[in-house]
């Protein structure tokens, strides 16, 4: 373990999506600005081993780290924030707690002990507190809970948390309890209850917050968090107020104004350090809050009706229009609902196009339909994953007139599988872990679209498919005007493909929204605003 490392545990309490990950990457933010080391690790009750095999709809998007561990949405804030990659141990669940004691179990590893909650899993939990902590000699890891105190699968958590607590030194560690001071309409008054008994329930597992941080719709009075303080057993400036920001990228500022960060330092025996260094951090918030200019895009899936399923993307695209102080309005379309009669109305508008990553043929055609329209009406498209898939199916329709060409992962049977699954992929029997995962290197073509935006001939971009452009079919695609720009070094499958003939039509078979971040906008999502934001002579 890092020597010196202290430990930030954070915890939710009376509701659940108040934003514990926001926080806990706003306060790593602050840290990393005054020239700590920061690491930021989920921790997640579910038992699923990661959520790859969860829908969309159920727990937002799967974010992939570099390594290619399939892990949950709050890894992204955290790279985005801090500009920093994750790894595979940033990210732990139930699941794999359990699979691994499990395992340790059928080796013989516990010596005939019989095994239990307290103490395999909870050390179990512990390890992987301490390894983060270890493995990058980091001054600070911060630990966010997953789910709400009270429930039952978050204990084992808050015990480990707890028995580490007194297992490190002194002012090593420190509890953060993030909470909801709701406002009543009818009463027109803020209630304090609510944070009062989720206090308690902490108490009740032996847990005293240090730090409370307080969601709230309205400024908590003076007296309030006077009130707060007295009954939940903390000071007065330890009762943080998080008033709802008007974008996440401002609660950095927020909790810099509320002294987050200097509190919780001194109560971590730290009191000298630098003055927080956040100009490049105000510049981006400064362009983001007052763009010069705007366009209009349509982002094209089947998930658009959950606010999380397609977060990278979203955020990637605030990213790029900051840069270039254009606001990026986004109109989510269902695909299911897209045909070849409505295409044109639900466009409308519309300066630019891209098809989102999924899987399955529900709204396939859809997403095949609005390439079309994409390509034949000149309108820069921008595919991503499953997204360059429909690209190339609908290009072998169209152009190749390949009748029913698809992707075999939509119809097995179709004559020509022009998107396949590779023999490597074939032989999984497991969904589990099993796509082609993480970072993966892609040469660029020399005067392609993809080369000029990334200012490069070769980068690393993280993936999350199994099926692949089906080499068989590459010559009959460059002859008819596809390109394939982009190509792994090893396999020679396709990464990237374009349309040198269209304004700007780009497809990637990985997903450069992992890479995105406030600092580090990516190039692919840059350059697309750039075009639309130009040819609309807005910029
Ligand atoms: N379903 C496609 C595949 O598995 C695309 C996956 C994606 O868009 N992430 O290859």
């Amino acid at each position: 373990m890092g020597h010196s490392s202290k430990f930030i545990f954070v915890t939710g309490g009376v509701a659940s999506s108040l934003g514990k990950g926001i926080v806990s990457a706003s306060l790593a933010k602050l840290l990393q600005s005054r020239g700590f080391s920061v690491g930021i690790q989920k921790l997640d009750p579910y038992l699923n081993v990661d959520p790859g095999t969860m829908n969309p709809y159920e727990h937002g998007e799967c974010y992939v780290t570099a390594d290619g561990a399939e892990t949950d949405l709050d890894l992204g804030h955290y790279e985005r924030f801090l500009n920093q990659e994750t790894s595979r141990s940033n990210s732990v669940s139930t699941g794999q707690i359990y699979a691994s004691v499990i395992e340790k179990e059928r080796k013989g590893v516990y010596l005939g002990k019989t095994v239990q909650v307290i103490p395999h899993i909870t050390n179990e939990i512990k390890e992987r507190v301490l390894a983060l902590a270890g493995q990058k000699n980091l001054d600070f890891v911060i630990t966010e809970i997953g789910g709400t105190v009270g429930d039952i699968e978050s204990l084992p958590y808050l015990e480990a948390m707890r028995q580490l607590r007194l297992e490190l030194p002194e002012k090593h560690s420190l509890f953060i309890h993030l909470t909801l001071v709701p406002y009543l309409k009818a009463a027109g008054e803020l209630k304090t209850k609510p944070t009062q008994h989720s206090v308690k329930q902490l108490l009740e597992i032996g847990v005293q917050p240090d730090v409370l941080v307080c969601r709230t719709e309205h400024p908590i009075p003076e007296d309030m968090r006077k009130k707060i303080a007295l009954f939940c057993n903390v000071r007065a400036q330890d009762v943080i107020e998080a008033l709802d920001a008007q974008s996440i990228y401002d609660v950095p500022m927020n909790m810099l104004a509320e002294k987050l960060d200097q509190v919780v330092l001194h109560k971590l025996g730290i009191n000298s350090y630098k003055d927080a260094d956040l100009s490049e951090w105000k510049a981006f918030l400064e362009r983001l809050h007052n763009p010069k200019t705007e366009i209009h895009i349509g982002l094209i899936g089947k998930y658009v009706d959950h606010k999380d399923a397609y977060k990278s993307v979203h955020e990637a695209f605030t990213h790029a229009g900051a840069k270039l102080a254009c606001k990026v309005h986004i109109k989510y379309i269902q695909s299911e609902n897209l045909t070849v009669e409505n295409a044109k109305d639900a466009v409308k508008g519309l300066q630019g196009i891209v098809v989102l990553p999924g899987f399955g043929a529900r709204g396939w055609l859809g997403k095949l339909e609005a390439v079309r329209y994409a390509r034949e009406n000149n309108i820069p498209f921008f595919g991503i994953c499953l997204g360059m898939q429909a690209s190339v199916i609908e290009f072998s329709r169209s152009v190749l007139g390949l009748a029913n060409a698809n992707s075999s992962e939509m119809d097995e049977q179709t004559p020509y599988p022009v998107i396949d699954l590779m023999a490597e992929q074939k032989k999984h029997t497991h969904l589990g872990g099993t796509m082609r995962l993480g970072n993966y290197t892609c040469q660029l073509e020399k005067g392609s679209l993809a080369e000029k935006a990334y200012q490069s001939l070769s980068v690393q971009e993280r993936h999350r498919h199994r099926y692949e452009l089906n080499p068989a079919f590459a010559e009959a695609l460059e002859a008819k005007g596809m390109r394939i720009t982009g190509k792994n070094p090893e396999t020679g499958l396709a990464e990237i493909v374009e349309i040198p003939s269209h304004p700007w039509f780009l497809a990637v078979q990985f997903h450069p929204e992992l890479r995105s971040t406030v600092l580090n906008p990516h190039p692919l999502f840059v350059d697309f605003v750039k075009t639309i934001a130009m040819q609309a002579k807005n910029l």
